[in-house]
């Protein structure tokens, strides 16, 4: 049976938790068999009261009894099923000799292509997966060269590699879209299964970390290989070749030649030249909507004491997250996005002479500063030119900040209180940057367009008001964010193929359709779902 809306104060033992489950369903201690928590939930609106609501699954010795002594009982119901259901499966190998159907090709092994991979490989359709990157210990140490050194590999850092952009994160896993087939929950439990911990099924705001994100992503290669994936790093696609509008193959820059009539494309937002060439080729996409802005770094302690008061510092609670919104006078909006409790500020670029900042935590969250981007909404009306506009856009901002910062990879950054007194900063206070290489301390208005820079000055303050001390003089801010999501949209069907392209699968986050780990990997699992259909209909 489920219980729903358990409260309980935070202080609170497992044996506290019985009781209420016991006094809730009114039955003798010993007809309790067992229960799991299927949700936990923080309840922070009076930091003097936190309160933890819980969802529960209940096993119990007599449940038809109970179950029908409390019928109608608010809070207590039939537990539902909430398990993934697989849509189809592949032929047997003796009824479709496998030699003749070529097998389904995933480009990209983000979120979004580990997962199509991954279903692909569980309903029996081999896939191949291309990755231009390299695997995710090779590609550590590449992205720690950046970060020690200011040296950067074009093709293997924080956007590119095994595991794609989320891999080098805080691990966030939340995603507010509606989801009945409960492809969240196979995502969740996939990665609990490669080595996540398992509290981030039943969290309300679950995280794995960016250490324990490396052996996942190996974890989850490994049972694709097993069921007969095959992953291929350094495997940069670079041409498509498409006849009379159907997919037929796919070009590596090694020359090597890949026949295919089923691509998922899950490139992530940064696959700028593959953008590009798939444009060149004719395939449909539009120019949407992002936004850009700067990261903000302030003492997580003070987050915690806003959020939490007293409580500040208790296991259950960990670091505490924030989330801002302001709407401008110049009908902008600048939002806090990706905040990092207790983590650090990276830097994110994958083109040279460009610098991108994001953020990034251990499962502990337990660096001295949170960090999150607060940025700014902008549309294709405020770039001129084609689809593909957003990316020059990009790009434009990202090298005046290379440049601004000192032309090797330092981050230009700046005090909120020089950044609101419109004065560059030339000395730190109390925040200390958790950016590598380094910062230069500068004038931050010089390296986003005005409404940006305008709109940023009236929600500091506001802010402010909604979290004590979030403009605090010392509050340190690092530019430029950038990558906030794709600068284009690879349109698609109601079949998941490219409006134009049959047999190409445009998926996750560099083609509009995911913004995040858990929304990126439930694509890839809905693409896998429609390639299958596909394949098992033809
Ligand atoms: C530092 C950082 C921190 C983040 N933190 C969080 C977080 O805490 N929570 C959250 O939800 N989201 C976070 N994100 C965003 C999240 O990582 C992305 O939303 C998600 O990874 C998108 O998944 P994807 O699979 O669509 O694309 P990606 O993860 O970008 O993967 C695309 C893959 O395709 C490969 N590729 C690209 N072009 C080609 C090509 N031509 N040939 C072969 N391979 C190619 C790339 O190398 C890459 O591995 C963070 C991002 C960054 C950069």
């Amino acid at each position: 049976m489920r219980l729903t809306e358990l409260k309980l104060p935070l202080d609170h033992t497992p044996d506290h938790l019985r009781a209420a489950i016991i006094k809730r369903l009114g039955i003798a201690p010993d007809e309790l068999l067992d229960f799991q928590i299927y949700r936990r939930s923080v309840d922070a609106r009076k930091s003097s009261a936190i309160i933890l609501t819980y969802t529960l699954d209940v096993t119990l010795k007599n449940e038809q009894a109970v179950a029908s002594r409390l019928q109608g009982t608010p809070h207590i119901a039939q537990t539902p099923d909430t398990r993934y259901h697989f849509v189809t499966q592949a032929p047997a190998i003796s009824a479709t000799p496998a030699q003749k159907q070529l097998r389904p090709v995933v480009v990209g092994t983000g979120p979004c292509g580990l997962f199509a991979g991954l279903l692909l490989a569980q309903m029996g359709f081999r896939p191949l997966i291309l990755e231009r990157g390299k695997s995710v210990r090779e590609r550590t140490q590449d992205t720690w060269k950046l970060w020690r050194q200011g040296i950067l590999n074009p093709e293997s850092n924080v956007q590119f590699g095994e595991g794609g952009a989320g891999t080098f994160s805080d691990g966030k896993l939340y995603s507010q879209i509606r989801d009945p087939e409960y492809r969240s929950r196979k995502v969740l439990t996939e990665f609990i299964k490669a080595g996540a911990p398992e509290e981030i099924l039943y969290v309300a705001k679950p995280h794995i970390g960016t250490f324990r994100l490396v052996s996942v992503v190996e974890n989850m290669r490994a049972s694709i290989e097993a069921l007969g994936g095959e992953i291929r790093f350094q495997s940069h696609m670079t041409d498509i070749q498409i006849e009379q509008g159907q997919v037929r193959g796919l070009l590596l820059a090694n020359g090597e030649h890949i026949a295919a009539d089923h691509v998922i494309l899950a490139v992530g937002h940064s696959a700028r030249d593959t953008f590009y060439q798939l444009h060149a080729r004719g395939v449909f996409l539009e120019a949407k909507p992002f936004s850009i802005g700067v990261r903000i770094e302030h003492p997580q302690s003070l987050i915690d004491q806003v959020r939490y008061g007293k409580a500040a510092g208790h296991p259950v609670l960990g670091a505490a997250d924030y989330k801002l919104v302001h709407h401008a006078k110049n009908a902008r909006s600048a939002y806090s996005f990706c905040m990092c409790p207790g983590g650090t500020v990276v830097a994110a670029a994958s083109e040279p002479g460009r610098l991108v900042t994001n953020g990034m935590s251990q499962y502990s969250r337990n660096e001295r500063n949170a960090n999150s981007a607060i940025v700014v909404g902008i549309t294709p009306a405020d770039y001129s030119g084609g689809p593909l506009a957003g990316i020059e856009y990009q790009r434009h901002w990202e090298s005046i900040a290379f440049v601004t910062g000192g032309s090797n990879y330092y981050a230009p950054a700046q005090r909120v209180g020089d950044f609101l007194a419109q004065r560059p900063s030339t000395v730190l206070g109390e925040v200390h940057p958790s950016y590598t290489p380094g910062i230069h301390l500068t004038d931050l208005s010089l390296c986003l367009p005005e409404f940006v820079i305008t709109t940023l000055r009236e929600a500091l303050p506001a802010f402010g008001k909604q979290i004590r001390g979030f403009a605090m003089e010392d509050a340190l801010m690092t530019g430029v964010e950038t990558r906030t999501s794709s600068p284009v949209r690879i349109t698609r069907n109601e079949h998941y193929q490219s409006m134009n392209t049959r047999g190409l699968f445009p998926a996750g986050e560099g083609a509009g359709y995911a913004g995040g780990i858990l929304s990126a990997a439930i694509d890839g699992i809905k693409v896998a779902e429609a390639v299958a259909l596909s394949l098992t209909q033809t």
